[in-house]
């Protein structure tokens, strides 16, 4: 009999896991209880993957490309584990959104029909996505407005029907009622008269039951609340056996921002003021007024910037450090210092006065320590810092940080007393797609694009591909980490083209120049103007069918202007507006011929199988623009490191993302155009790592169009 890969350390039946093995290698097919669930070999190879890192309670990533069909490839797993180790018990699955929760639920029900194993689910959001009844009943004794009131007691008489405080359940609730009775995590749920009856507790309370009665359970939640836990270091995750991280690229950026802290003048000045009083001493050894100018010396550079730079407009602004800024900084952490010395000297043989000032004086330090953090170089920092403006007429300013390294805030689930397997997966993890291919693939894409008489780079296979993103989530150097990437199983070497026009205008955005075309109103209409002749013949190409990707709503509303007055195309164009995202995007799905402008979120968040989407257009490469948070990552690298280790790699990661949005099914087509002339500059090593077949030859690409069936070929056309 074949060894079990359960023989250690579980309790296992180990003839049943003999057999699906056995069936897996054998078959090269997925067989549990007499069912075939899948004749792919990529989503074999991930299924086997994440049984092993269960069985070694190792950290996966697994990068899963389109098609691979990830979530059954995790779920059988861990249903197969869950029903034969006794001792497996909890996992948690955490995806980005809402939305994908829901669906990961379906792919749950539908598993465990086809297995025929039922294994316990209960879903978890954060607190926000819940109604607060203490508000709720105080509104609707408040509420002088009757058709508030109204609104409000048809939602209370739907909880008590549902039994649900949880929005997804509920009737549909505008934007405006529910910032009024959306439950808030600010400390006042544990002073609560009504927390025995709150459903939200309740819930918390169940779940928290089944873990302290050892129930068998799988719990699916979101990243935000999973951060939330991990912060908290709830008892929650103290049993888990597995947790599954999908969407994983999305999660580092999640963990951040819970953790994100603000260094704000108010609570300062509040914290200050509580120690005058207490100490009955009006000095503050003119701490005050320091953080005060620090602030405006602050603003006063930034201000500067923004005048020479637009890009200076954005939300969150890092900031460097002037001669001027360095000067306050000093002063301030001079002050601190001082009024914590004099605050000690005042409170000295005061047992009484130094109890009460204890949680002050801490806070303080806090402060003084993140001053001084502050005041370090950049490798040196053990926070990022950036500026965000509070007003629209940029007045006003707030300082904010975020640790530069996650590895404390993610020791809860990395390094853990209980060892248990993590897996991150996603479809796009890698920036190289060179470095997750397999030979065979290689081979038919080198074989596919040769037959085409196209341009095919070749590049040696690279270690790596994981590097980025273990480095922004501190899983560099830790031994149970093991990389296994899958490629699509779709053939996009026959099936796409890349196609480039070196001679458009670049946009000569540098990250670390800052110098963007927008900067120079001649230089951006010029600029504009190129992107708009070369999008009107593409899309005319294809007859439409097309998608286009900015990276700016400036430069979606201008082209997209600038082409619905200058011609017109017996397709439909549509434009993605601020609240219309679902609705447009259903539009172009319906309307096969039409052309969609979008930017943000529509970069990962559409999924279109067939011909409605046979012309993707990526006007600009999607660096990004003035992140503090990869400044901060940067900042860790020598200067002439940083391009290349940091800047490259995060845009590599969205650009991949983007392209995905092409070929979403094995009978897709299609052209990916991209109308930045840089993408043929740094020595070609993009269209290396893009690892398409490319052209530069309109001619080919016109061949191409006509040769997939993308459209007809024009009668009396001959090639
Ligand atoms: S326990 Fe918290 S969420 Fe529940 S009603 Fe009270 S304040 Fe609102």
């Amino acid at each position: 009999m074949a060894s079990s890969i359960f023989d250690e350390p579980y309790e296992v039946a180990s003839s049943e896991n003999d057999e699906f093995f056995g069936r897996i290698e054998a078959e090269g097919n997925i067989v549990i209880n007499g069912v075939k669930l899948s004749d792919r070999a990529g989503q074999n190879k991930y299924a086997l993957s994440v049984m092993e890192a269960i069985k070694d309670k190792s950290i996966l990533l697994i990068e899963a490309g389109v098609g691979i069909g990830k979530s059954f490839g995790y779920l059988i797993p861990i249903f197969f584990t869950m029903n034969n180790v006794t001792t497996f018990k909890q996992v948690v699955i955490s995806t980005s959104t809402m939305a994908l929760q829901s669906q990961l639920l379906n792919d749950i029900n539908n598993v465990s029909k086809m297995l025929g194993i039922e294994i316990k689910t209960v879903i978890a959001k954060g607190i926000n996505n819940y109604v607060c009844f203490k508000k709720l009943d105080s509104l609707i004794v408040k509420e002088k407005d009757q058709d508030m009131r109204k609104q409000y007691k048809k939602i209370e008489q739907e909880i008590m029907k549902k039994q649900s405080v949880d929005r997804a359940d509920l009737m549909e609730i505008s934007n405006k009622v529910w910032q009024k009775i959306k439950a808030e995590d600010r400390g006042v749920c544990s002073k609560c008269c009504y927390s025995k009856e709150c459903f939200y507790q309740r819930h918390l309370a169940n779940i928290q039951k089944m873990d302290d009665d050892n129930e068998k359970f799988i719990l699916v939640t979101n990243h935000a609340f999973l951060a939330y836990l991990l912060k908290y270091k709830s008892k929650l995750l103290k049993r888990v056996d597995s947790f599954i991280v999908d969407e994983a690229h999305e999660f580092e950026e999640n963990v951040r921002s819970i953790n994100e802290g603000e260094l704000d003048l108010k609570k300062i000045g509040d914290c200050i003021g509580k120690i005058q009083r207490a100490l009955g001493d009006r000095t503050s050894k003119g701490l005050i007024g320091k953080v005060t100018s620090l602030y405006s010396e602050i603003l006063r550079t930034i201000n500067g910037m923004r005048k020479k730079n637009l890009r200076y407009d954005s939300d969150k602004i890092p900031f460097n450090f002037s001669e001027g800024v360095k000067d306050s900084l000093h002063n301030v952490i001079e002050d601190f210092e001082k009024y914590i010395n004099y605050i000690n000297i005042k409170c000295s043989g005061n047992i009484k006065l130094m109890r009460e000032l204890y949680v002050l004086v801490r806070e303080l330090e806090g402060y003084l320590n993140l001053f001084s953090d502050m005041n370090l170089q950049g490798a040196s920092r053990e926070n990022i810092y950036w500026a965000e403006f509070c007003d629209k007429e940029h007045k006003k300013i707030k300082i904010c940080y975020s640790p530069k390294s996650l590895d404390k805030e993610l020791a809860p689930l990395i390094k853990r007393d209980k060892d248990t397997s993590v897996i991150f997966t996603s479809g796009t993890m890698g920036y190289d797609k060179n470095a997750s291919e397999d030979p065979d693939d290689k081979a038919s894409r080198v074989y596919a694009a040769t037959k085409m008489g196209l341009d095919i780079i070749k590049l040696p296979k690279v270690q790596g591909f994981y590097d980025y993103f273990e480095r922004g989530l501190g899983l560099k150097g830790i031994d149970r980490v093991t990389e296994f990437p899958i490629s699509s199983p779709y053939n996009f070497n026959e099936n796409c083209l890349l196609y480039y026009n070196p001679h458009l205008i670049s946009p000569i955005f540098s990250p670390t120049r800052g110098i963007d075309t927008i900067s120079n109103p001649r230089q951006y209409d010029n600029y504009i103007k190129g992107l708009v002749f070369e999008i009107n013949r593409l899309i005319r190409l294809t007859n439409g069918k097309s998608l286009i990707l900015f990276t700016s709503k400036e430069d979606m509303n201008r082209v997209y202007e600038a082409i619905s007055e200058k011609y017109s195309y017996p397709f439909d164009l549509f434009i993605q507006g601020d609240n219309n995202s679902d609705k447009i995007k259903q539009e172009f799905i319906d309307n096969t011929d039409s052309v969609l402008f979008a930017t943000g979120a529509f970069w990962e968040g559409i999924d279109v199988k067939g011909k409605s989407l046979s012309n993707l257009i990526i006007c600009r490469l999607p660096f990004s623009n003035l992140d503090p948070i990869l400044e901060g990552k940067a900042s860790s690298y020598k200067s002439d490191e940083r391009f290349k280790m940091v800047y490259y790699r995060d845009m590599m990661i969205k650009l991949n993302q983007g392209i995905g949005r092409l070929i979403r099914s094995e009978y897709d087509t299609g052209i990916v155009c991209i109308l930045d002339s840089r993408v043929g500059k740094y020595k070609g090593r993009i269209l290396k790592d893009l690892g398409l077949p490319c052209t530069t030859d309109f001619d080919k690409l016109e061949e191409f169009v006509y040769d997939k069936g993308i459209v007809d070929e024009p009668k009396g056309k001959s090639r």
